[in-house]
């Protein structure tokens, strides 16, 4: 039986979903207000991570809360003004840092990251993308022993779920990536790693392929979503659209479509920014994550992108300059040879819920709407393991238990 269905979304999420529908037969229409992959998904890093093991809230990271409000040239940073906004969110991520609490959201984690490049490896087929994508590794590199010492439960998890990684010394670094500056005295190889060499792009691929397979993309901004007898009716500025399900792939916009249904999640903006410096005199050949300072480089198609902040100040306020400027000097602390110049500048949202983990899955109420959205800093990785889930939700053959971990009902 073919169905209608109607991705909102045309981020990395939507696209991997609407994919993986199109390919199990499903009639397919992705909308969106702006082009494939120009939001949240356009920016990022490019890491492809399947040894993520870790939500962001841990245990005893309550006690790095003042350093955010404090520093406001720290990786973390919360604005005063937003303080009240996020209070609620906040309240919410510091719960999630029990130990009970975030063990169980590190084992949703691991089920969505672990399988990344299988997940994605239909997908990369589908859309013709491969050349984007480059399984070199990563690698994590610190500039402090006290840093390093911190990696130790990391590298420890990793040993016991079976990831390969090698800890370098200061030479086997250099040996590696040569143009790294000399205050990165240890590090750690992650050989199964790897990075996207244009994010935007391989959502355009995905996109693309669907419409060539029969899908529909429409360019609207989607205002409501009504379910009546004959299925759901999504209204958008421009259009309606009869769908059997709706799949919301809104990222941080998302919680506006489902707040009628009485499904509204907590959900935060960490926004992000990277500056992208054309290539000159320094050639990395994989992404290296700066973990002191939550910094990553990245050799991405027409040049080195330097990402990273997590800054809760909400969606509407402009980009922060100084933010730039801080990666500026901090690419070239990673690169001394970096020439930063002619960098261009990009900020985006982070959808980010307190316990790191999506939400997927129906809402409660109205089944025929599906979430797919929630996936914070790892969204790049995770939107494989989502297409698949989010089809197995709409085919009836999702595993119900696996679910559970992502409903929005965890939040209530
Ligand atoms: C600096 C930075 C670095 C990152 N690095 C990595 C990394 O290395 N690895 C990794 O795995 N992840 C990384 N991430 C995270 C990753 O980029 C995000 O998790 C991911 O892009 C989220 O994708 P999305 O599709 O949910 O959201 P988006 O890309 O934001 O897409 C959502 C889309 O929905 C549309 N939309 C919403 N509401 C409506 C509506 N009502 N009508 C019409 N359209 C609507 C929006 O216009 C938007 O285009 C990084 C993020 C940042 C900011």
């Amino acid at each position: 039986m073919t169905r209608n269905i109607v991705v909102i979304g045309a981020g990395i999420v939507g696209a991997a979903c609407a994919a993986r529908l199109v390919m199990a037969g499903e009639r397919v229409t992705i909308i969106d207000r702006v082009g494939p992959g120009d939001s949240c998904s356009f920016g990022n890093a490019g890491g492809l991570s399947p040894s993520i093991s870790f939500p962001l809230a841990t245990p005893g990271m309550y006690r790095q809360i003042p350093g955010w409000l404090l520093d406001p040239d720290g990786p973390l940073v919360l604005s005063w003004k937003h303080l009240p906004a996020a209070a609620p969110w906040l309240a919410r991520f510091l719960r999630e840092g029990l130990p009970a609490r975030s063990e169980e959201a590190a084992k949703g984690v691991r089920a969505m990251m672990r399988e990344t490049f299988e997940d994605y490896e239909p997908l990369f087929e589908f859309a013709r993308a491969k050349s984007l994508i480059h399984r070199v590794g990563q690698i994590y590199v610190f500039s402090t022993e006290e840093g390093f010492a911190k990696e130790e439960g990391a590298i420890r998890v990793r040993r016991e779920l079976g990831f390969a990684q090698e800890i370098l010394d200061a030479d086997a670094l250099r040996q590696h990536e040569p143009d790294l500056a000399p205050i990165f005295k240890r590090g750690v190889l992650l050989p199964t790693h790897g990075h996207c060499s244009n994010p935007q792009r391989l959502v355009q691929l995905l996109v693309e392929a669907c419409v060539a397979a029969g899908a529909r993309f429409e360019r609207d901004s989607v205002v409501g979503i009504e379910i009546d007898g004959q299925g759901a009716k999504v209204s958008g500025t421009t259009s309606s659209y009869r769908a059997d399900h709706v799949v919301l792939a809104g990222g941080i916009w998302s919680n506006d479509l489902i707040r009628p249904f009485g499904a509204s999640v907590p959900l935060e903006s960490h926004r992000g920014y990277h500056i992208q410096v054309p290539y000159g005199g320094v050639r990395p050949t994989r992404n290296v994550a700066w973990s002191e300072m939550k910094t990553l480089a990245t050799p991405m198609d027409g040049g080195i992108r330097i990402a990273g902040t997590a800054e809760m100040a909400g969606v509407e306020p402009p980009p922060t300059a100084r933010r730039f400027e801080l990666l500026r000097q901090l690419g070239r602390q990673i690169y001394p040879a970096l020439d930063t110049t002619a960098a261009s500048e990009w900020m985006g949202h982070r959808p980010c819920t307190p316990d790191s983990l999506p939400v997927l899955g129906a809402v409660r109420g109205a089944p025929r709407i599906i979430c797919a959205f929630g996936h914070g800093h790892i969204g790049l990785s995770g939107a494989a393991y989502t297409g698949r889930v989010i089809q197995q939700v709409v085919a009836g053959t999702a595993d119900q238990e696996e679910l559970k971990r992502f409903s929005h009902d965890r939040f209530n």
